[in-house]
């Protein structure tokens, strides 16, 4: 049977404001002691009053506005219902009738092309308490208790769960830019719950989905989603296809869903609008205010990348992935660019110049800075924030590279050296001795003693064994410690062995 998976998800997003939602009690509690940020209003002492927190509300709108949503003129808190031992209140405060935020789409990359993920809402609402659960007895910690959320809904337009992996992944991403959230699936700080249903393709209706719960991280997403689909196909093969909607839970250490309590319909919380809190009303010019603020955006950036730089997609998705080294390699490239100009002004415009070299350079900053450098980065588990080697270091060791005043070992040495001292890489180069030898003399050289002292070989490769030109270069190399050009080591080779 052809089935096709239809799947959406649910997202929290916990928002860094410096307070809680609906009190003033300091809202970094996951590093405090347990029940220490806490307060009568987010203990739910009876008497006490909600007020609203500006700093929450303007990030939830800056989130909806780079999801593309439409705000709501006046949206409405309501109070869900319903009794755990996490929700001291026994309602959370909610939005639901006029959330903040309709409709909305996010843009995901899928190699060459683009997938358009369409949203059905974003509300605000508040974290209940976290519970700890042990073998006799269940702890609560109320710091969590009262810290905003951003809840956005997709639309059941994933097709696949790598879909939604990426999907989750650029929201992270994108939370990270608008500066909302730190938006750490494994801190908890985005929580996803994903439904999932099967239809024979082809098939406009929809199907009784099953909501997937307990996903801690963006792998578990995937690996559930597909563990699902193979389940519900071997029903759908049974002719058992789920007939109601059910909720289940992903366990990590079997790596498999688990039937979990039915799901509540919305009636079953009797939501109705919080008496305590008045409307969230939103002017034009107080949106309009927000969505000129607005960074630029993760794939914005990738775009100008591609038009201004003439970077590779793959280059540009890695360099975009973390805000702060996509700025390193801007930096690294206008330094670049400078340079490129001032060396070559007799040959054209500024524009001219930089349209007939951009793209070597950024092949070679992103190649530099994604390799190498990253390397040394993760070996010292180090981020672009904490390194020595600033931008404009970093661009005057590539126009080193670009002018093979050093070779590729050389510069890896120089590298290396930039890297633990912070030092100026044209210093570096002169203190090691590093310049790459070009004269055709001194390569001569060492080129008639390579040939004089392998005779055997020279024979095999003039009888045609032309991969031995390789270990004579090497020979070479070795005889000039490794900093000769390689290139035209081997036109001599070539030429005087013919
Ligand atoms: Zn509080």
């Amino acid at each position: 049977m052809n089935l096709e998976p239809i799947i959406g998800l649910e997202i929290h997003i916990q928002l860094k404001t410096k307070s809680k939602m609906f009190c003033s009690c300091s809202n970094l509690g996951e590093n405090e002691p347990p029940n220490t940020t806490v307060c009568p209003i987010c203990l739910g002492h009876p008497g006490t009053l909600p007020v609203v927190n500006e700093e929450a509300v303007k990030m939830g709108v800056k989130l909806a506005l780079a999801l593309n949503c439409q705000i709501n003129r006046q949206s409405i808190f309501a109070r869900k219902n319903y009794f755990y031992p996490d929700l001291p209140k026994g309602y959370q405060i909610s939005q639901y009738e006029s959330p903040l935020a309709l409709g909305g789409h996010l843009t995901i990359v899928k190699g060459d092309f683009e997938q358009r993920i369409n949203l059905e809402r974003l509300h605000l609402e508040e974290d209940a308490a976290k519970n700890f659960h042990f073998k006799d007895k269940v702890l609560v910690d109320f710091n969590r208790s009262g810290t905003p959320l951003a809840e956005i809904v997709s639309k059941p337009d994933f097709r696949t769960p790598q879909d939604a992996r990426n999907f989750l992944q650029e929201l992270r991403l994108l939370a990270r830019y608008l500066k909302v959230s730190d938006a750490d699936m494994e801190k908890g700080h985005l929580r996803c719950d994903a439904n999932i249903s099967l239809r024979p393709a082809g098939e406009e209706k929809l199907y009784p989905k099953t909501e997937i719960k307990n996903l801690n991280s963006f792998k578990a997403v995937e690996r559930a989603l597909t563990y699902e689909i193979s389940r519900q196909s071997r029903l759908w093969e049974e002719g058992t296809a789920p007939r109601t909607q059910a909720t289940r839970g992903w366990d990590e250490n079997e790596q498999k869903t688990v039937e979990q309590r039915d799901k509540e319909e919305s009636a079953d919380y009797r939501y109705f609008p919080d008496p305590d809190l008045p409307p969230l009303i939103f002017t034009e010019e107080a949106v309009s205010d927000i969505q000129s603020a607005l960074p630029e955006l993760p794939q914005a950036k990738r775009l100008r990348f591609v038009k201004e730089y003439g970077a590779t997609l793959a280059d540009v998705h890695t360099l975009v992935e973390d805000e702060a080294v996509a700025d390193y390699f801007e930096k690294a490239i206008s330094e670049g660019r400078s340079w490129l100009e001032a060396e070559n002004d007799a040959l054209g415009t500024s524009e001219e110049i930089w349209a007939l070299n951009k793209q070597k350079l950024t092949k070679l900053i992103a190649g530099w800075l994604l390799s190498e450098l990253f390397k040394l980065m993760n070996a010292e588990g180090i981020g672009i924030g904490d390194i020595k080697i600033t931008p404009e270091n970093f661009a005057e060791f590539i126009t080193l590279v670009y002018q093979r005043k050093v070779n590729s070992s050389a510069a890896q040495i120089i590298l290396k050296q930039m890297f633990a001292t912070g030092a100026d890489p044209s210093h570096i180069m002169e203190e090691e001795d590093l310049t790459q030898l070009d004269d055709a003399a001194t390569l001569e050289e060492a080129v008639a003693k390579v040939i004089q002292a392998n005779p055997e070989q020279v024979a095999d490769y003039q009888k045609g064994k032309t991969p031995l030109l390789k270990f004579f270069i090497g020979l070479a190399m070795k005889e000039l410690k490794g900093k000769a050009n390689p290139e035209k080591l081997g036109e001599i080779f070539r030429d005087k062995l013919r």
